[in-house]
């Protein structure tokens, strides 16, 4: 088996990762830095997302910041949340955006400089959105290049190499399928969400899907991985369908059993709903228009295609499509895990945020995690263990088959989907025996969809005994 020595291992090279790797170097420049990543070239959701753009909430005032945190916490119901790292986010947002600046991104504009738009779940124009992500790439990763880093591309990550004392390094696949093992006095997670296990997704391509999986074989805590933030969008182009657009009066349902017109809904009861739906593109966890959403969702075929006829007579096939995750590894102020020397950041680590986020809340916690964690791990950086010892500590490789891989992503879409079917419940059990990196993740899901069912049908039975 190879073994490649560094001092600090980022995995993952999505914004989170090149962040953290940058700022170990700005703190400590005679440090080793790599980034290790299944393809080379941008991946994730960071630059290669189908809208090459991304939006990024920066509270400029001390009143813009207030507002933000209280925004914040207020979608957080029912996830966890912890709102020191919400203050932190709204504290640093500034230095984020210089960063960004710094990098020459390509913000959207007018006459007056960068323009400010509302992101989903937020009626504040606080956002700025920057375009061509190809180019954020190019000038993130020459950025880390010239501090010193290097990268180590075409290694799939496998598992964390942990012992009671810690974390000293990873266990990898390279593309022939052989071991490779990276020895590191500090490791920092930044592998991005789940949503790439989905049958149907509009995620950036290189996602293994599975941090939380390899977390939480590492004995680092997880939170909030059933929040999946799910868009619709029509099958066959992948294209995002604006919820306005379905929920129109004047659109009739094609239902799995009978067709009805979704106009039925359209009573003054649902206005509200309505209007608030139309505030945000993924469905929600916490709010009530959710139920609109439900409703729909009960609507999919066996394919989990929702059929849709549009008020112009043209029928589409939607589905709601796996986006991004709010889950992941608890982590404190400084990015760590519960396990020493194992940081965490981006899109699998959770707390800044719960079960909904502001849109352009993940790429702010991404930059502010990603930097502290980096420096942090910098700081705190121990010596890398003896070969022997990462030898013992590589136990193998636990990622699923294509058909197995093929199996879950089915069940995650018809079962885990917005609803969370009885069939949960039986998954839950069966993915309790199981060890893949796939399936841990998938059962850190469920078991949270499941907990979630279980908490509701315990307050409605509270309510109907009161
Ligand atoms: C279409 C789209 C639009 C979005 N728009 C916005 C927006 O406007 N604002 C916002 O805040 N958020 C947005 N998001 C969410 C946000 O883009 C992501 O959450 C964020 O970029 C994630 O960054 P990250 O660095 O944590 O992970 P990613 O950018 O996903 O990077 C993960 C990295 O880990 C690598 N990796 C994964 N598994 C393995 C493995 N097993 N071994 C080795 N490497 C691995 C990947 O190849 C990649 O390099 C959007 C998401 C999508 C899909």
């Amino acid at each position: 088996m190879e073994i490649l020595d560094t001092d600090i291992l980022v995995i993952g090279a999505g914004l989170s990762g090149l962040r953290a790797a940058c700022s170990a170097l700005e703190r400590s420049p005679h440090l080793r830095v790599s980034v290790a990543t299944l393809k080379k070239g941008p991946s994730g959701s960071s630059f290669a997302n189908r809208n090459n753009a991304l939006g990024i909430q920066i509270p400029l005032t001390d009143s813009e910041k207030n507002d933000y945190v209280k925004e914040v916490l207020a979608l957080a119901k029912p996830g966890f949340v912890k709102p020191y790292l919400v203050k932190i986010m709204a504290e640093e947002a500034s230095e984020a955006y210089e960063f960004l600046k710094g990098l020459e991104v390509r913000f959207k504009s007018d006459e007056g400089g960068p323009s400010r738009f509302k992101g989903c779940f937020s009626n504040v124009e606080r956002a700025f959105v920057f375009e061509d992500l190809h180019h954020f790439y190019e000038s993130f990763s020459g950025m880390f290049r010239s501090l010193g880093g290097d990268f180590l591309a075409g290694l799939r990550a496998v598992s964390f190499l942990v012992d009671d004392d810690g974390v000293h390094g990873a266990l990898f696949a390279d593309e022939s399928g052989n071991d490779v093992a990276v020895r590191a006095g500090a490791v920092i997670a930044a592998l991005g969400g789940p949503a790439g296990m989905w049958k149907y997704n509009i995620t950036g391509p290189g996602q293994s899907g599975y941090s939380y999986g390899m977390l939480h074989r590492a004995g680092v805590e997880l939170k909030n991985a059933g929040f999946v933030q799910f868009m619709w969008a029509e099958v066959k182009s992948g294209n995002f369908v604006p919820p306005g657009q379905l929920f129109r009066k004047e659109n009739r349902l094609a239902a799995m059993a009978e067709p009805f017109y979704f106009g039925d809904m359209t009573l003054s009861s649902h206005e509200e709903q309505f209007r608030q739906r139309n505030t945000h593109c993924p469905v929600s966890w916490g709010l009530e228009d959710r139920s609109l959403d439900v409703t729909l969702a009960s609507c999919r075929n066996e394919d989990g295609v929702v059929v849709v006829q549009l008020g112009d007579g043209e029928w589409i096939g939607v589905a709601p499509m796996a986006h991004s995750g709010n889950g992941g590894a608890v982590i404190d102020e400084f990015g760590r895990t519960g396990v020493r020397g194992l940081y965490c950041c981006g899109e699998c680590a959770t707390g800044m945020h719960g079960a909904d986020r502001i849109g352009g809340g993940m790429v702010l916690s991404g930059m502010v995690f990603g930097k502290r964690a980096g420096e942090h791990a910098a700081k705190s950086v121990r010596t890398i263990p003896s070969k022997d010892r990462l030898r013992g500590l590589c136990s193998g490789q636990n990622y699923c088959t294509p058909s197995q891989r093929e199996q879950l992503a089915e069940m995650l879409q018809s079962d885990a989907t917005i609803l969370c079917s009885r069939a949960c419940f039986k998954w839950k059990r069966e993915l309790d025996a199981t060890r893949e990196n796939e399936s841990l993740t998938a059962l850190a899901i469920v078991r949270d969809l499941c907990h979630l069912e279980e908490m509701k049908f315990a307050a409605s039975r509270r309510s109907s005994a009161t």
